[in-house]
């Protein structure tokens, strides 16, 4: 039998949650899993040591989209891949680039061959097709290559709902095919050869479908005709009502095949990934933790808390007391609230570093409660407690 990219293993279900293993060529992620967006070759504000050490962060994300068009292509094979050009070792996985092109490029022009575009940065005229997108991330080197896929709007109607996934469908099997080309092509790395994984890329593919649970459905099932190392959920939280997200996870997420990781894309806040958790998600990535940082928006157990809010200028308690983190350990809400308001640049890297760790700390609960066979209390209890107090200052 041919030698797989990468493993993954159940330890433990409860209900639809799962508790597992995925192993990659560069390391052992323990799932369900929230995975740190490094947008352009780093998550921002937070040092690589920061998130090895501390928050043990096993795998990140990048961005194919911003890479491609910045520093490009031919820097990151000059530097031989994204791992040793940003000087991480553990596990990236890559987005096909698509999401972006359709939210943030200009002057799109989608064909049945790709998409024609402007870059957001300069104008200047670009095309990704799911080839190009194998092959931009054949050159990043990520464990985990995303295919190309086309997002349509959260409020899409169902017959444009059902010709963009049969397009997403059709460039499935297109991103297959130039995958497999180009990993035929390559030498294998040899990690981890001795414990049977190939040394290869590993190639996820992308159910669409908005708000349509039978287009969901059917874009499930393409998709798992064309065959993948792992299935996610694309197309949520794009502008739709929070109920039709839900819905469609409850609907979407049980019936994946349930010996491939399931990862939902994008998404979000600690009570949406407890809700996908529930339904069988192991993997999941978000800007919101860092977005947040940015903005002086903290997560804590009882809720968020904005530190801009005046009402904090005098408190002497961390951003959250149940927290474990070095910021929490060290620093006051006054203190970070005083960094905000002078625009030092530690506010946001202490918040966005705050953050991450509340978000691995919430995987690292759920999987302990996985485990011991009490999810959904742990969920209902975890969600009731951040919605205690709203202390948003916003
Ligand atoms: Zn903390």
């Amino acid at each position: 039998m041919t030698a797989k990219p990468i493993d993954f293993s159940i330890a433990v279900t409860d209900g639809n949650a799962r508790a597992g293993t995925l192993r990659t060529r560069r390391s052992v992620i323990d799932t369900p899993v929230f995975m740190p967006v490094g947008t352009q070759g780093s998550v921002k504000g937070v040092r690589f040591e920061w998130l090895e050490d501390e928050i043990d962060a096993r795998i990140i994300l990048g961005n194919t989209y911003h890479l491609f068009l910045r520093p490009g292509t031919d820097a990151i094979r000059h530097f031989l891949g994204l791992h040793k050009f940003i000087s991480w070792e553990r596990s990236i996985l890559t987005d096909s680039g698509g999401f972006q092109v359709f939210s943030l490029s200009e002057r799109r022009k989608l064909t049945e061959e790709g998409v024609e575009f402007s870059s957001h940065l300069d104008g200047s005229p670009c095309f990704i097709s799911p080839e190009v997108s194998m092959e931009i991330q054949s050159a990043l080197g990520s464990e985990i290559v995303m295919v190309f896929d086309e997002c349509p709007a959260g409020d899409a109607g169902h017959d444009a709902t059902k010709i963009s996934l049969e397009l997403t469908a059709r460039w499935a099997k297109r991103s297959r095919e130039r995958f497999d080309e180009l990993q035929a092509a390559g030498q294998d790395t040899g990690f981890l050869a001795s414990e049977g994984l190939s040394g290869r890329q590993a190639l996820f593919g992308i159910v669409q479908g908005a708000g349509h649970l039978d287009l969901r459905s059917e874009s499930l099932e393409k998709t798992v005709e064309v065959g993948f190392d792992g299935y996610a959920i694309g197309g949520l939280s794009v502008g739709e009502e929070k109920s039709v997200m839900y819905d469609v996870l409850a609907h979407t997420a049980p019936q994946m095949p349930a010996g491939s990781p399931r990862y939902l894309m994008g998404v979000g806040t600690p009570e949406d990934m407890l809700t996908a958790i529930g339904h069988g998600v192991d993997m999941f990535d978000c800007v919101i933790p860092t977005r947040n940082g940015r903005t002086g928006s903290a997560f804590t157990s009882r809720g968020k808390i904005n530190i801009r809010n005046a009402k904090f200028a005098l408190d002497g308690a961390p951003l959250d007391p149940e927290c474990e983190c070095s910021v929490c350990a060290r620093h006051s809400r006054g203190y970070l609230r005083h960094l905000y308001q002078a625009g030092e640049m530690a506010a946001a890297t202490l918040i966005s570093h705050h953050n991450l760790y509340f978000y691995a700390s919430l995987m690292r609960a759920a999987r302990i409660a996985i485990r011991q066979g009490r999810f959904s209390a742990f969920a209902a209890d975890t969600i009731g407690a951040m919605s205690e107090i709203d202390v948003n200052g916003v």
